[in-house]
């Protein structure tokens, strides 16, 4: 029996060529040429002047936070349905994130109620483009002019997807994305803040450094750095993948459409419901999630992975985690997370691997 994981990375001969080559030259670390060629060619791709690699996607929001002077006292408003490094980021520096509830339809940041947990303290909002779905970003960025908030994209799980003709990571002052092993590219691990200001792209490469300029004394450190340093080796496996990340991104854009098409059925019967797009973008569908109607989720997932079908929860509501819980009124989170599964979506899966993969759903729900 073919099992499918969730998602596997997609790595090719020219990736290869490029890590070979850093080898081959003893340029292994954290120097190297490939280092400035992937920041230039990715700030590029995004439609941002500065692009700065990371040791992994929490470090770059790290950095975003350090490098905007968001501190103790400060808030942020962060979805509550997110990955765990969104909120972190924020406690890292001693502020405080202030969760908001999703939108039951697009999973991302319920714009409507962001107003609401503004208060004198707030200093950013940070919305994630869940699952390579982006936010309403016309709405956030109104939001934030009005309020003199700066905005932190979260754009870790939305390489590639637009929102009206700008790419994600491309709205907010200073934003993040991780290339961790199961994102739309990966570098094993990684991470890059873009930003199109030239001050905050230097604090982070300072800061990222040990906080060692490059033009002075050597340990001579005027501040508190850091070491979130990518090496070569991941620069050059990162250069590789970003140049085939069109391909990428139509397989997944195709694997979205088959899944479409294979479970309708199941969607007019109101037991599967897929992700909504967001209005006038144009997603990335990093990964495949989906609410179900029956009984019990994770029932449901333990047959799949019986027939070879892995899946994988959605995330808990971040109020429900126990370092930061809050109270508010969240159940648009709490639903998902009871609801929802994300299905095989790897950028290798073909058309007749999604037919199988919706049989053997469809065998299971009956
Ligand atoms: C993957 C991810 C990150 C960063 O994760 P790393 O594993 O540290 O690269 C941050 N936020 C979200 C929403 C993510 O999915």
């Amino acid at each position: 029996m073919k099992t499918y994981p969730v998602l596997e990375p997609v790595i090719g001969s020219r990736e290869k060529e490029y890590v070979l080559d850093c080898m081959e030259s003893g340029w292994v670390s954290s120097w190297g040429k490939y280092i400035g060629k992937f920041e230039e060619t990715f700030a590029r791709y995004v439609g941002v002047r500065y692009a700065r690699t990371t040791c992994n996607g929490t470090v770059s929001l790290h950095l975003v936070m350090l490098s905007l002077g968001i501190g103790k006292g400060d808030e942020v408003i962060v979805p509550n349905f997110t990955y765990a490094a969104s909120a972190n980021a924020v406690l890292y520096v001693g502020a405080a994130p202030v969760f908001v509830d999703c939108e039951e339809s697009t999973f991302n940041i319920d714009v409507g109620r962001i107003e609401e947990r503004i208060t004198p303290r707030t200093k950013a909002i940070m919305p994630v483009h869940l699952y390579g779905n982006p936010c309403r970003m016309e709405e956030i960025m109104r939001i934030a002019r009005q309020h003199r908030l700066m905005v932190i994209e979260d754009a870790a799980e939305a390489h590639g997807a637009f929102y009206k003709n700008k790419m994600v990571g491309s709205f907010g002052v200073a934003n993040s994305f991780s290339f961790f092993g199961n994102k739309t590219i990966t570098t094993g691990e990684g991470g890059m803040v873009v930003t199109n200001s030239k001050s905050i792209a230097a604090r982070v490469a300072l800061l990222k450094n040990q906080a060692q300029p490059s033009n002075a004394r050597k340990y001579y450190h005027p501040v508190m750095g850091y070491n979130y340093r990518m090496t070569n080796l991941q620069a050059a496996l990162g250069l590789g993948q970003l140049e085939r990340i069109k391909e990428l991104l139509e397989r997944k854009r195709k694997i979205r459409g088959w899944y479409e098409a294979y479970l309708e059925p199941l969607v007019e019967r109101g037991i599967v419901t897929l992700q909504e797009e967001t209005p006038g973008s144009q997603p990335s569908w990093w990964v495949n999630a989906m609410r179900f109607r029956t009984k019990s989720v994770p029932k449901l997932a333990l047959h799949l992975r019986e027939s070879g079908v892995d899946t994988r929860p959605f995330f808990l509501p971040m109020s429900d985690l126990p370092y930061m819980r809050q109270h508010g009124h969240f159940p648009h989170a709490r639903r998902l997370a009871r609801t929802g599964l994300i299905l095989p979506s790897g950028a290798n899966l073909e058309e007749k691997d999604i037919a199988l993969i919706s049989d053997r759903i469809k065998k299971v729900l009956k």
